[in-house]
């Protein structure tokens, strides 16, 4: 473990050495959000071969990277899957030749007038509770909200998203997310929770999704798992996108939310130059799956303003999951996703393995199949209907 042998001032941006020798579990999590670097001129000197881009890029998307994600950046390589998802880049003023939008998945749309709830589905709500992160990715898709953010989002629009849920009681799935609800401390969390659990009985699945577990691991605490665990959150999701960002102080984080018996998924991102690689891939949901945190989703990257040198093609994506399918742990392989636009939804994007085809003499149909290695076998009987006739009297 690294060892804090500088003196350190509170708010005071970490120089290199100071960096090397920073241990992030020597002060609060608190402490370690004011150390943030907001500006790459902050962290000139602290990375080498930083990319000078134009101050417009702030215009667009602010930066924020906490000191522990500043550590895992290479030092010296600009194209360190880590520094790539944090740092700006020219690309993001370049003309993407296809239309990006603000609200691509068409949130805004769904959103409850005076909440911020975003009900799309019948029996689930996503409740947008905080507005700013740990540390700001070039890719997010909520950009609208969580850049330039100055705090959370209003205590009254919380308070009526609370009432919208505790009066629709066809709600059964919650979802706390952002931004990152655990920007919030334990007490606004354990009132936020507490209100929706003591108010929405109806409630039977109460998750929460966070990147800051990745970001600043330390904001896992002993105290912040009982919060949890006294308001029964039955999953929390984390977004990790290279194997670089599972380090053993995460793993033992985690292994903190997982005592207070709450399940955990992992969702990720598809980034171009970051992780569009089955060797990165294997190894992510390998060591996902090793520290109990399920692979769930794999998003295609949306198609927000300065995100789409990030895009992965859609037959990229296919080779991707052949490359896990059959390869690695069935349980490891997360389900593909593209978020349709405009509020279409998720979409899984999945290779078929399994096709019916037309009998050549029209008689029925027969399905092929085709495993993992490209073999394939007929099952002629799949195609056809086995029921048995009904009884007649
Ligand atoms: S952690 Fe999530 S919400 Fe926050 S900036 Fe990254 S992608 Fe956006």
């Amino acid at each position: 473990m690294l060892q804090r042998i500088i003196p350190l001032d509170t708010g005071k941006l970490l120089t290199r050495v100071q960096l090397d020798a920073y241990d992030p579990e020597s002060e609060s999590w608190q402490k370690q959000f004011a150390r943030r670097y907001v500006h790459h001129a902050e962290l000139d000197g602290v990375l080498n071969n930083m990319e000078n881009v134009n101050e417009t890029v702030y215009d667009k998307f602010a930066i924020a990277v906490t000191p522990y994600m500043a550590q895992l950046m290479d030092p010296d390589d600009p194209q360190c899957p880590i520094r790539m998802q944090y740092l700006p880049t020219f690309h993001e003023e370049t003309k993407p030749g296809f239309a990006t939008m603000l609200d691509q998945l068409g949130e805004e749309g769904d959103t409850v007038p005076g909440t911020s709830i975003v009900h799309r589905y019948p029996r689930r709500v996503l409740f947008l509770v905080s507005n700013t992160c740990a540390t700001l990715c070039r890719f997010c898709t909520r950009k609208r909200m969580v850049s330039k953010a100055t705090g959370s989002v209003h205590k009254e629009q919380i308070e009526r998203s609370i009432d919208y849920i505790a009066a629709n009681t066809q709600i059964q799935d919650v979802l706390l997310s952002g931004g990152d609800p655990l920007t919030f401390d334990d007490q606004r969390l354990d009132e936020i929770l507490g209100a929706i659990r003591s108010r929405a009985p109806h409630v039977r699945f109460l998750r929460l999704g966070s990147r800051m577990v990745v970001q600043m691991p330390t904001r896992v605490t002993p105290e912040l798992c009982a919060v949890l665990e006294k308001h029964r959150v039955q999953m929390v999701n984390i977004h990790i996108n290279h194997p670089k960002e599972i380090t053993p102080l995460l793993r033992r984080r985690v292994k903190l939310i997982q005592k207070a018996g709450i399940m955990m998924g992992l969702q990720t991102v598809c980034l171009k130059g970051v992780n569009d690689d089955v060797e990165v891939m294997r190894e992510l949901f390998l060591q996902s799956i090793e520290m109990g945190v399920r692979p769930y989703y794999v998003y295609s990257t949306d198609m927000v303003e300065g995100a789409h040198h990030f895009v992965v093609p859609h037959k990229r994506m296919l080779e991707l999951y052949e490359g896990l399918r059959g390869w690695i742990s069935g349980p490891a392989v997360p389900t593909f996703i593209v978020d349709g636009l405009g509020g279409l939804g998720k979409l899984p994007i999945i290779p078929s393995y399994v096709n019916e085809e037309l009998l050549p003499d029209g008689s029925g149909t027969t399905v092929k199949c085709r495993n993992y290695k490209g073999m394939t076998v007929e099952m002629p009987g799949l195609g056809q209907d086995f029921s048995l006739p009904t009884q007649s009297n």
